[in-house]
């Protein structure tokens, strides 16, 4: 009986996890066409490729960062690419109000909104935490007030057509890292407000669904000039990590990691076994 129960109950776990799996819904790209999205920090990096990716599924896409000339470049790119119609705002998120006018701009020029991905991020330091307060406000205010302000501005479209909000994290907004200390306080508080969020939602049944992405080191100009040097692991494309957050946020999904297993496995120590994982991350970095 104990043999058994020893390969049985193993077994119907297996046969359950590949019954879960295989039942949820896979991606399509039609998923995309001819919805409106947003796309912050959509100049360079990530949310650049994003911007190419829903053109080639043919969504309505209004980009934004602060260097227009930028913008425009990936504007004009995106309607080679396919896109249903792309167009810019150029502003910093420092700026509250820029942050709402985005929003707007929705609203006036595709009549609505399916979609808001939240992925732009200020300029911080790589580096041992020098104490400057001033900054911490400065990256709370870009890396995370800007996002629940858009978020608020942008509540009643999304919920009129019962949208989706993607919200770009890290790692570093799960477990705690060294170098980045502002940084990973900006994106521990994303996580406290959307999941906190995601709750109420469900609670009033406010069907807006609300996707964290959990990335590990990826490869942008601006992540390998501050971190190539200092960390051991090689990064993950940017072209792949792009459609990953797509498909994590067309299908709804609570959390999306990437890449799985340098994200999610790692932090499956976090609650058993902490002072390990800390380990685990301190070890990545090359330390002198
Ligand atoms: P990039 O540095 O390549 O791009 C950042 C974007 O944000 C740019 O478009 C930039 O444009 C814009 N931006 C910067 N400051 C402001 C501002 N004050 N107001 C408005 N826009 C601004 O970032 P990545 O593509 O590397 O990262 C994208 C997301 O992925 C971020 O949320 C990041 O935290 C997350 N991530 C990235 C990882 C990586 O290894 N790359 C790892 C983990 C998470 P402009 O300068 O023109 O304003």
């Amino acid at each position: 009986m104990g043999r058994l129960q020893k390969t049985l109950i193993p077994f119907l776990g297996l046969v359950l996890a590949f019954w879960f799996y295989s039942a949820r819904e896979t991606f399509k790209p039609e998923m995309l066409k001819g919805k409106r999205v947003i796309v912050t920090g959509a100049s360079t990096g990530i949310g650049e490729q994003m911007a190419y990716h829903l053109a080639r599924m043919g969504s309505h896409i209004l980009i934004t960062a602060r260097t227009e000339a930028k913008l425009q470049k990936v504007v004009e790119r995106c309607l080679e690419l396919g896109a249903a119609s792309a167009r810019y705002v150029s502003g910093t998120m420092e700026d509250m109000a820029f942050a709402e006018h985005v929003v707007k701009e929705a609203e006036t020029s595709l009549g609505g909104l399916d979609m808001l991905i939240l992925n732009h991020v200020g300029t911080s330091y790589f580096g041992y935490f020098n104490g400057d307060v001033g900054h911490v406000r400065k990256l709370l205010e870009i890396n995370f007030l800007s996002y629940v302000a858009m978020t608020t501005s942008a509540l009643p479209m999304l919920k009129k057509s019962e949208g989706s909000i993607v919200v770009v994290s890290s790692m570093a907004g799960k477990v705690g890292f060294p170098f980045t200390v502002p940084y990973s306080a900006t994106k521990f508080a994303l996580d406290g407000f959307f999941s906190s969020l995601r709750q109420e939602f469900s609670i009033q049944s406010i069907n807006v669904s609300i996707t964290l992405c959990i990335l590990g080191f990826i490869d942008t100009e601006s992540a390998l000039r501050a971190a190539a040097d200092l960390l051991l692991v090689p990064p993950a494309p940017r072209e792949e990590c792009a459609l990953e957050i797509l498909k994590g946020g067309a299908l709804r999904r609570r959390e999306l990691y990437y890449r799985y297993g340098s994200t999610r496995l790692p932090l499956l120590l976090r609650d058993w076994a902490a002072e390990l994982l800390d380990y685990l991350v301190r070890s990545r970095y090359r330390l002198e």
